[in-house]
């Protein structure tokens, strides 16, 4: 019997939530087994690295990654993992776009260290231990990999064949990369395996959308009682869903809370934070520049509104490009 095509499958910064994803596929997942042998899942089996050197180059059908490039493990893995595979997927929103660690960029490895060692409220540590890459004890080293200054998208540090967004992604398209992988019937390589058109194009509550929409003040999810029929924007509530792809089988809107934009732009557009805040900024209702800066105001996170998945691509990210490891 011929072997079985071989898949990887890979962690690096980000929650596990992607692996939890791959986990519920639930029966679906023997399908997977049973068409792929599975050589590296360090979540699941253990498997080590230096099987994975020990491969012939291209010799991993897939390798799918999620999380995004933090350290330099994840950096040395992610060329490891580019070496042996013929096709490599970036999995969910972190390897996609830099995701939630992302927004990490907008401070520096110093101020983070200084917080999660030093002055969060529950940290004790007088002797103030912080990780250093190499730490020798009774004549022994210990390395640990670099924590960068910058968070990276996968496709920043490797080429990328193939982008499944979501955090994490549903398992209808995890499941539906899988059959087109086993049958060789993937689109042309470059390809974000999910609809290339907006959320709000198949969302229920967009027949409740004025034709003009003219927004007077910004609320907080929490602050209203959400009416579950009718378009966010319309009850003053931010929601991304004009600037984000569908695919995700709207489960925030279907549980009554508005889209944060996991599963990153549409084709074309490459600042989805930009995007959106200049169609927002031309829906606001006001007659003079106070009231327009009342409303804006009323905003309290720009960043985490407009970039919670995408910093790390967008143009803001740029600021850090030249101090990867600083
Ligand atoms: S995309 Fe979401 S679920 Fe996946 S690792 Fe990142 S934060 Fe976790
Ligand atoms: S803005 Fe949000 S709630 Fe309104 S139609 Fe679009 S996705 Fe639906």
């Amino acid at each position: 019997m011929a072997d079985k095509p071989k898949v990887a499958i890979c962690w690096f910064g980000g929650c596990g939530g992607c692996d939890e994803a791959v986990v519920d596929l639930n029966e679906d997942i023997l399908k997977v087994t049973n068409a792929f042998d599975i050589i590296l899942w360090p979540v699941a089996l253990d498997f080590k690295y230096h099987h994975i050197e020990a491969m012939k180059d291209k010799e991993i059908t897939l390798s799918i990654i999620n999380g995004s490039v933090r350290n330099s493990e994840h950096e040395e893995l992610a060329h490891l993992l580019r070496k042996k595979s013929e096709l490599v997927l970036a999995f969910g929103a972190c390897a996609c776009f830099g995701g939630t660690p992302g927004m990490a960029n907008l401070t520096t490895k110093k101020d983070i260290f200084q917080w999660v060692y030093g002055d969060a409220p529950t940290v004790v540590n007088p002797e103030h231990n912080v990780p250093q890459t190499i730490t020798m004890k009774n004549g022994n080293s210990l390395t640990l990999p670099e924590f960068y200054n910058q968070v990276f998208p996968l496709n920043n540090i490797i080429d990328v064949d193939y982008y499944l967004p979501g955090c994490p992604p549903p398992p209808d398209l995890i499941f539906e990369v899988a059959r087109a992988a086993i049958a060789g019937d993937l689109p042309p390589k470059g390809s974000t395996l999910a609809p290339d058109t907006a959320l709000c194009d198949v969302c229920a509550r967009n027949k409740t959308k004025p034709e003009r929409l003219a927004i007077t003040e910004i609320k907080r999810i929490h602050e209203i009682e959400a009416d579950p029929e009718k378009c966010f924007l319309a009850q003053g509530v931010v929601c991304l869903g004009p600037a984000t792809r569908r695919g995700c089988g709207e489960v925030c809107i279907n549980i009554n809370l508005p889209c944060r934009g996991c599963f990153g732009p549409v084709e074309g557009v490459a600042d989805m934070g930009a995007k959106y805040l200049s169609a927002l900024a031309s829906l606001i209702a006001a007659e003079t520049e106070d009231g327009r800066k009342k409303i804006a105001d009323e905003l309290d996170d720009p960043v985490g509104y407009f970039y919670r998945f995408t910093t790390a691509s967008s143009l803001l990210r740029k600021r850090r490009e030249a101090s990867k490891k600083a």
